[in-house]
């Protein structure tokens, strides 16, 4: 059976909560009080992470699986998002080759929770933590990012799929895995964010 590469961008960006509220990234939780606005637990890395693998499968962004009108997502671990999303890889006969990640903010410290962020990612998504790149930049200061009012992720993956299933596959948003949310109804995003 041949098989062919797909690759996938995922972006997203949340404003930090004026409550407190733990701040997770990539599963991890990085602060416990310093953390961003979102209906989810508001990963953003997650997030980005999941979009990115939604694209490349050509199945609609997290938007559309787990909208903001869901009462049953309000909360919920952003993993549970990004399993999802590769529940949908894995309904193509598909799997993860390999994902890379940027986090944009200006604090706090990233790169000290990145091993352990890796560690969490690397096995819902079927890779060794080697296939997993996460990567933090500041915004030099420019703009809202620079101004610390929220942080912003950026996410590439490279799947592999057979090739038939390119054929077979369901129309977009029609997969038989429904939706995670426990939602019944699936209705178009308003193009908010999870
Ligand atoms: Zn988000």
């Amino acid at each position: 059976m041949s098989h062919i590469t797909l690759v996938g961008l995922g972006y997203d960006i949340h404003r930090f909560s004026t409550a407190k509220r733990p701040l997770w990234l990539g599963g991890v939780k990085v602060h416990e009080t310093k953390g961003l606005e979102g209906h989810s637990d508001a990963d953003v890395l997650c997030h980005a992470l999941a979009d990115a693998i939604l694209g490349a499968i050509g199945e609609p962004d997290i938007g559309y699986w787990f909208p903001p009108s869901d009462a049953s997502c309000k909360d919920i671990c952003s993993l549970r998002i990004v399993e999802k999303a590769v529940e949908l890889v894995k309904a193509q006969g598909g799997r993860i080759i390999n994902a890379d990640c940027a986090i944009i903010a200006e604090a706090p410290k990233i790169m000290p929770f990145v091993p352990e962020m890796k560690q969490v990612l690397a096995p819902i998504l079927g890779v060794s933590p080697r296939r997993v790149g996460i990567k933090a930049t500041t915004n030099e200061k420019l703009g809202a990012l620079g101004r610390r009012e929220g942080m912003a992720a950026f996410a590439t993956v490279a799947v592999c799929v057979p090739e038939e299933a390119e054929t077979q596959q369901p129309a977009p948003g029609q997969s038989p895995q429904g939706t995670p949310c426990g939602a019944t109804q699936v209705t178009q995003p308003e193009g908010g964010a999870a």
